[in-house]
């Protein structure tokens, strides 16, 4: 039996929010509003999953797959030094791929999955996990179809988290809840329906605070109370 292996987030209250950090075995999802923080936290992630375990880290290797072209290695260089480690020796424990297309997304985790068997990795990010759905199945009569591979996408994630006992961090958008009505203050909701919410075991929320600030809550989470936590972003990643 593998045991969980939890991953700093940079910051303490974030992490005491999660009960540690970001969980193996499991996916993790952020959602929120465009620049609300998710794909911040990966960078944040993609350094300290390769601390050492005492260090609250993963002592392992990272998958990036990036739907958007939002990664940026020179964010990476900052955040390792924060954590005392050389960056060039962090970049490299990084792979990345480019997704266009879902089929591409999937694919790429079925090579992953060959190279993980290999290596060890302790975290794999998909951000975002949905956009390239959207984009192709935009259709009307599409969404059946695009919740079928949705599904058949994500099982993979929790199969690989499972198999090589890896936290699966994915981002999620948020869309406009038809059923809000136009009295509801926030009529917003995370993004894939009940495939989505059926296979991500922790979901969090983010949100803008003041100035730098964010704030992340528990939107659902089997084993963790409810709550929020504070936390900034800036140049060194993730902090308090
Ligand atoms: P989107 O939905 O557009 O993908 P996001 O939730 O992924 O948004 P991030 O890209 O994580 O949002 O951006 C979060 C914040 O990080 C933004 O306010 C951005 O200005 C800030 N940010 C980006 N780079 C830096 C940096 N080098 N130093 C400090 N803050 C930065
Ligand atoms: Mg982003």
């Amino acid at each position: 039996r593998k045991s969980v292996v939890r991953i700093t987030t940079g910051s303490q209250a974030l992490d005491e929010l999660l009960g540690g950090g970001i969980e193996t075995l499991c996916i993790t999802e952020a959602f929120g509003e465009f620049r609300s923080g998710k794909t911040q936290l990966a960078h944040t992630l993609c350094v300290s999953t390769q601390l050492p375990i005492h260090m609250h880290g993963g002592n392992g290797k990272v998958a990036y797959i990036d739907t958007e072209g939002t990664f940026r290695p020179e964010r990476i260089v900052p955040i390792a030094e924060r954590f005392g480690m050389d960056a060039n020796a962090v970049l490299d424990n990084i792979i990345y791929a480019r997704a266009y297309t879902y089929e591409h997304q999937y694919n790429l985790l079925l090579g992953l999955a060959a190279k993980m068997a290999e290596e060890p990795f302790r975290l794999l990010i998909v951000d975002s996990v949905i956009a390239l759905f959207r984009v192709d199945f935009s259709g009307r009569g599409e969404l059946a179809e695009r919740q079928q591979k949705l599904a058949q996408m994500l099982s993979r994630l929790t199969k690989i988290a499972e198999e090589f006992n890896v936290a699966v961090y994915i981002t999620n958008q948020v869309i406009a809840d038809p059923g809000g009505g136009m009295f509801i203050s926030d009529p917003k909701k995370p993004a894939g329906g009940h495939v989505l919410a059926h296979a991500a075991t922790i979901r969090l929320m983010l949100r803008k605070g003041k100035g730098e600030q964010r704030v992340c809550k528990i939107f659902d989470a089997p084993n963790l109370p409810e709550g929020e936590a504070v936390f900034q972003v800036t140049s060194g990643g993730i902090m308090d």
